[in-house]
C-alpha cells in the first residue's frame, strides 16, 4: 500500500503544500488534495506525526476514491504504524 502511494505522489507530480488553519466547505480541515493544481495542503500546525498521517490520509483518497471517510482515516494509521524508517523520513521530509 505505502509503495502504490508513493508511486502515485511521485508519477503524477503532486507537491505537498503547508498551510495555516483552513476551512473548506464551512469546516475545519487538517488536509486536502487538488487533482486539478496538484497540490496537497495540509495544515502546518499539526505535530510531525499528525501531518504525515493527513498526507498518507490525502493519498489514500487519490488512489481509493470510493473509500468512506472512515475507512480512508483507519487506513491511514495501519499504514502509518508499519512504516520502515526510510519511508518515514520520506513522508516527514515531504511535510516538512
Ligand atoms: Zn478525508
Amino acid at each position: 500500500m505505502i509503495k502504490e502511494l508513493k508511486d502515485n505522489f511521485i508519477e503524477n507530480g503532486y507537491s505537498v503544500v503547508l498551510v495555516p488553519k483552513f476551512k473548506r466547505f464551512g469546516k475545519k480541515v487538517e488536509g486536502y488534495i487538488c487533482q486539478d493544481t496538484l497540490e496537497i495542503y495540509i495544515e502546518k500546525n499539526l505535530p510531525l506525526e499528525e501531518r504525515v498521517i493527513t498526507l498518507l490520509h490525502e493519498l489514500i483518497h487519490d488512489v481509493h476514491e470510493d473509500w468512506s471517510e472512515e475507512k480512508v482515516e483507519n487506513e491511514a494509521r495501519k499504514i502509518y504504524q508499519n512504516l520502515s524508517d526510510r519511508d518515514l523520513g520520506f513522508l516527514e521530509f515531504l511535510v516538512s
